[in-house]
């Protein structure tokens, strides 16, 4: 039914085997909000981290598609490893992998293998859905970018090693587009310039730091810029199709999520008994039981189709396409809303306590729909791609690079 070749299916079935361990520590992540480093050296050892990366630097060199069937395990268990699966596989690490240098390659390569979930810094506090709108400036002196500004909602502030932090670049008093520049954190202060300012507390997935980065005089060796071909004026929008990358990769954990408490909820239709009936052969029960399958299964050919419009793994750098990504996104974050609150709902007050699972999916589930591109955002770009033109956002021309491309 699913269509997977056996090579597929064992690697989804090995993922499954370890998510078990996930799932034993999900809620305490999600009480102590401490990132789960003993499960992320489970994920590093069992090689589920770099799976992305090609084997020449080092990775097993699987696709975009093979990487959503690990994700979805991980995030039906405990969705801040999903997330981890997502960040370490997709994201910073293939555009690196795509526009990199050969040393650039190397040294993101060998961070993510060890285990490391690098940092995407977009977002400013006033420039969110208009990303193009980031004041943070990098200037060159001479083989050196001075990097000063504020990023925040920066997912993995405190524990990434790797950064990719976006910028105005100017060079010689000219504004020269937005670059992206690599920078490593070894450490409290290190590299001088980065700065954690703050942890951000979140509603869900609070095993996960987000936070507010200030960039004060952050300097960057020119060598730790990422130029996509056509140079830093195209930068932004090269970088952005690596985008695509994590945003089917943030589907899967959605679907994952909305996954895992419909198997919850499905069991416990069949468990709790009312009225002298198991629950679930209540019509009200069943029909919603009905609607969410159909939901996920639904998402879950949107999000396969868009991860395996990126191409068969090792050494190609393909990215998923921009309309089936933002469709996949849009449909498996609505999914996982509306599922896990109907999950919540077959449970009863059970669902509503702390005790049980169900009221953290809710929250967890709740990101998607924001975070990478929120629904609204996704929504116009689905509308740009079928009527196949460009819809500005800006009430007057906006800045050279286009407009609310959202990270
Ligand atoms: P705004 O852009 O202010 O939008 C507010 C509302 O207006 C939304 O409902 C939006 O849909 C709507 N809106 C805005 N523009 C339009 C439009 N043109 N048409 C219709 N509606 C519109 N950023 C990073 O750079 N790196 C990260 O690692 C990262 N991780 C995140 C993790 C979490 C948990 C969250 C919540 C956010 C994260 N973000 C990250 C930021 C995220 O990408 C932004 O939140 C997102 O781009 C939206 O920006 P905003 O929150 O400022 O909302």
């Amino acid at each position: 039914m699913d269509g997977l070749t056996p090579a597929e299916a064992a690697l989804r079935d090995r993922a499954r085997a370890l998510a078990r361990e996930a799932a034993a520590q999900a809620a305490a992540t999600d009480r102590t909000e401490a990132y789960p480093w003993p499960m992320v050296r489970r994920m590093t050892e069992a090689g589920f981290l770099g799976m992305t990366i090609p084997r020449a630097h080092g990775g097993p060199g699987l696709s975009c598609f093979e990487a959503v069937l690990v994700i979805e395990e991980f995030a039906k268990a405990c969705a801040v490893c999903g997330r981890i699966a997502v960040e370490a596989n997709m994201g910073a690490i293939g555009a690196v992998m795509a526009y990199g240098t050969e040393a650039q390659k190397r040294l993101a390569a060998g961070l993510v293998l060890a285990g490391d979930k690098p940092a995407i810094c977009i977002t400013e506090p006033e420039a969110g859905s208009a990303a193009t709108e980031m004041t943070t400036r990098a200037v060159r002196q001479g083989d050196v970018w001075v990097i000063d500004g504020v990023k925040h909602w920066i997912t993995g502030g405190g524990v990434s090693r790797l950064h990719l932090i976006f910028a105005r670049a100017f060079e010689a008093g000219e504004e020269r587009g937005i670059a992206g520049f690599l920078a490593v954190r070894n450490g409290e202060g290190d590299p001088p310039g980065l700065v954690i300012h703050r942890r951000i507390p979140s509603m869900g997935l609070r095993g996960m730091p987000e936070a507010e980065i200030h960039l004060r005089g952050l300097e960057v060796p020119d060598a730790m810029v990422l130029r996509p071909p056509g140079g830093l004026a195209r930068g932004f929008g090269r970088l952005m199709q690596a985008y695509n990358g994590q945003r089917v990769g943030a589907a899967a954990v959605a679907l994952g999520i909305a996954a895992g408490a419909y198997e919850t909820a499905l069991a416990r239709a069949g468990t709790r008994r009312q009225f002298g009936r198991a629950i679930g052969e209540f019509q009200g029960i069943g029909w919603m039981l009905a609607d969410m399958s159909i939901q996920l299964e639904a998402a879950r050919a949107l999000v396969w189709r868009a991860a395996r419009s990126a191409g068969p793994g090792d050494g190609v750098p393909g990215f998923p396409d921009r309309l089936a990504a933002a469709q996949a996104k849009v449909l498996a974050a609505d999914t996982a809303i509306a599922v896990t609150n109907q999950a919540l709902q077959i449970w009863g007050a059970e669902g509503y306590s702390r005790d049980n699972p169900l009221e953290r999916h809710v929250r967890d589930a709740r990101m998607f729909a924001i975070a990478g591109g929120t629904a609204q955002v996704l929504r116009t770009q689905v509308a740009e791609g079928i009527l196949g033109r460009k819809l500005p956002q800006a009430r007057e021309t906006g800045p050279a690079q286009g407009h609310a491309q959202g990270p």
